[in-house]
């Protein structure tokens, strides 16, 4: 039995339907030596963000995983704090994210101290919050993984290995990717507990199934950022290679920004649901494989026992 690890506690497959794997509530793409880097009052962030979870309940997605990783705002507390306003679940991640968003203590852990790390996140709880972390959300440079971004990678492939939890990638190339996935394999952990996230700026269709074929998950998360029937374009491209089952679609949207006043315009994360879908269906993608990239893909990716 494996479960998706949220905000509110272990939820099970049979209790949750659709789910979007890859939003954001609050990020701060400052790096974080930065005044004010990460700070927020909670009363603005429920204010900005609260409507935006109560938008995607009424269209029926019954949780979201928030991406916003170390070095680049998490707040598990303001997810909490979101999470409890609307009793909607939210998978938050451990883990950090590439040069330059990394902080000091960071550059100087061992390998062995941040997967240390990750792993009392993943088990005992997030800062001081007691709720335990749901994935690791990690990346690499577009040039070459870092020697500081490969010691990251290999202390989430330790913690992953010792409770199961997914691994994602924000990696933008694929041939990138395929260096991530000979790490993960060198240091014995699973390529199907991976997620190259940003799958669709690869330009090169060959290493989407290229990443695929090794057993890696490959993540489509610009829904609504680009036409939609751009989206749709390449997704029925995947599905009829025979990626379905390892495929994740999401918006990549939100959010709070803690930089700008108010934390600025959310993006909603409706798009997949009121124009996406639809326009799937027009196609003639079925309701099993509707569902296989909504509801059970993002479940079996994200949960662990
Ligand atoms: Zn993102």
């Amino acid at each position: 039995m494996t479960y998706l690890y949220t905000t509110l506690g272990k939820r099970s497959a049979d209790q949750l339907g659709m789910i979007l794997p890859h939003e954001h509530v609050f990020v701060d793409l400052r790096t974080p030596d930065q005044p004010g880097y990460a700070e927020a009052d909670e009363a603005e962030v429920l204010a900005l963000m609260v409507p935006e979870i109560e938008a995607i309940k009424a269209l029926g997605v019954t949780a979201l995983v928030e991406c916003s990783t170390g070095g680049v705002g998490r707040r598990a507390d303001m997810d909490i704090a979101v999470s409890l306003a609307t009793n909607f679940p939210i998978v938050v991640p451990t883990g950090n994210y590439r040069e330059p968003w990394i902080p000091d203590w960071v550059r100087d852990a061992s390998e062995a101290e941040l997967g240390d790390w990750m792993l009392r996140e993943l088990t005992d709880g997030m800062d001081e919050t007691g709720v335990p972390a749901g994935w690791i959300k990690i990346s690499a440079g577009d040039d070459g993984i870092t020697p500081l971004e490969a010691n990251i990678l290999r202390a989430a492939v330790r913690a992953s290995k010792a409770t199961g939890a997914l691994i994602g990638s924000h990696t933008i190339r694929g041939r990138v990717v395929m260096d991530q996935l000979d790490i993960i394999a060198a240091e014995g952990g699973a390529i199907d507990r991976f997620v190259s996230i940003h799958t669709h700026a690869e330009p090169d269709f060959a290493l989407h199934k290229a990443i695929a074929a090794r057993g890696a998950w490959i993540e489509y998360d610009n829904i609504g950022a680009v036409p939609v029937s751009e989206s749709a374009d390449l997704i029925v491209r995947a599905l009829d290679a025979g990626l379905g089952p390892q495929l994740l679609i999401s918006h990549d949207r939100g959010w709070f920004d803690p930089a700008l006043p108010g934390g600025g315009t959310p993006k909603p994360y409706t798009v997949v649901s009121t124009e996406l879908l639809p326009e799937l269906r027009r196609r003639g993608v079925d309701e099993a494989t509707i569902v296989q990239l909504t509801h059970a893909n993002p479940f079996r990716a994200f949960s662990r026992p």
